[in-house]
């Protein structure tokens, strides 16, 4: 699919505002990076970006909708780090952000422990995909993503964290790129993220991980 005038009009200004604050950003021809570097396999992401080393990631190997969602997230990733300023993502200290990623890289790390950083995550998360919608209204590019759906689509992703807490393993499958999962999710922002929708839970086991044989 050839891009959308619009969506290229918002491309070229994102690219140009990350340049402005030298942030590097690559868009890669692949469907799946690992964030946590080429040996971990439990990171496999569809775009990151990390503050730290001014980075910004987004694959591109995928049909173009799917892609313009992920990168515009992480784009707004860097609005709150750079631009918003946002006290949430100040706040989220670096240790345990990593204490998390150990985690998921096998370390040992309490639920407890591990749920007050991945509700901080959330949190960082949720401000973000506000910001996603603000982005979208603001360029006009509800024609290509709509609102309602997106945030269906990002309360999935928010209400995975719950799911990832207890089981330490990131999915295979994106649920915000799978219908079943994300259509029960409704499609206002929400106050908790960890009360789960009925049947979440079993939804993302059955359609967000790869079987094993
Ligand atoms: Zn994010």
């Amino acid at each position: 699919m050839k891009i959308p005038e619009n969506a290229q009009k918002f491309i070229d200004s994102a690219k140009a505002d990350m340049d402005k604050h030298g942030i590097c950003y690559s868009l890669i021809e692949a469907t799946k990076i690992s964030y946590l570097g080429e040996e971990s396999e439990n990171s496999m992401v569809n775009g990151y970006y990390d503050d730290d080393k001014k980075e910004l990631a987004c694959v591109v190997g995928k049909p173009f909708m799917q892609w313009f969602e992920v990168f515009i997230h992480e784009y707004c990733h860097f609005l709150q780090y750079r631009v918003i300023c946002s006290e949430l993502s100040k706040e989220i200290k670096e240790e345990d952000e990593e204490r998390f990623e150990d985690w998921l890289a096998g370390e040992e790390l309490s639920e407890s422990e591990r749920t007050i950083i991945a509700k901080h995550l959330v949190d960082v998360e949720a401000e973000c995909e506000a910001t996603v919608i603000e982005v979208v209204k603001i360029f006009g590019l509800e024609d290509i993503i709509d609102p309602a759906i997106y945030t269906q689509k990002a309360n999935a992703y928010l209400y995975f964290y719950a799911v990832l807490c207890k089981t330490g393993n990131w999915y295979d499958n994106a649920p915000y790129e799978i219908p079943e999962v994300y259509s029960i999710c409704g499609s206002e922002f929400k106050d908790d993220y960890w009360d789960l929708p009925e049947g979440f839970r079993d939804l993302v086991n059955e359609h967000c991980y790869e079987k094993l044989e």
